[in-house]
């Protein structure tokens, strides 16, 4: 005779618990990781915890140090890192008039909406005036603006702001193309569809030049 399945209750390892009232008593499942200070931190992790019990998640050893995962990430993601020292150097012998590009600078973020990483590239161009920018730093520049929540749109204008403010360039010309996890949440499946950004400043707007950056920047 057929053995009888084993009914699925919120006692089996891996087995949903949402609003089970036969659910064994929950471990607490807050270990704090030394790494970790328990005052910034404890709250945080114990309210991820809160969550996973909230959607019926069981506790058991895949999902004990879970919560803090979560802290780990959303520390990795959003903490301000300092930004770097730009480096210019004055504009002369010889001077240099043309656009300088710096493209596809690899960059991740995350969106203020969803607080869901975006990820992508970035190019950046710019018609010097009296300084040119140290090369290694635009890259450094890109990437610490990127890491914070923010929008897509906010972080080509905010490059574009910092670039101005240590250069003070003739014209800038940021472009982004990006792919937001967060869209998953709508969509049905993959592939996530490309947003494109592009901020264009002074001369930058200008035909001949808006032209060059913007074939530069075609996929
Ligand atoms: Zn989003």
């Amino acid at each position: 005779m057929k053995k009888h399945a084993r009914p699925i209750t919120g006692q089996m390892r891996g087995a949903r618990i949402l609003g089970n009232p036969h659910a064994k008593k929950q471990r607490d499942r807050t270990p704090i990781p030394p790494r970790y200070k328990k005052e910034d931190y404890l709250p945080m992790g114990q309210a991820f915890d809160q969550l996973l019990r909230t959607l019926g998640m069981p506790d058991e050893v895949h999902t004990d140090l879970t919560g803090w995962r979560l802290v780990r990430y959303i520390k990795h993601l959003y903490e301000l890192p300092g930004m770097t020292r730009m480096t210019v150097f004055p504009n002369e012998d010889p001077k240099v008039d043309q656009m300088i590009l710096v493209s596809n600078i690899d960059f991740w973020s995350a969106c203020s909406h969803h607080l869901l990483p975006f990820y992508g590239t970035i190019t950046v161009g710019y018609i010097p005036l009296k300084s040119i920018i140290g090369l290694s730093k635009i890259p450094l520049l890109v990437r610490e603006l990127a890491r914070r929540p923010t929008l897509q749109e906010h972080l080509a204008e905010r490059i574009a702001e910092h670039l101005n403010m240590y250069a003070k360039p003739k014209g800038i010309g940021v472009h982004i193309r990006a792919q937001h996890t967060c869209q998953l949440l709508d969509l049905a499946q993959p592939p996530i569809p490309v947003m494109t950004t592009t901020v264009l400043k002074g001369v930058m707007r200008n035909a001949p030049a808006r032209a060059e950056f913007l074939k530069e920047v075609q996929p």
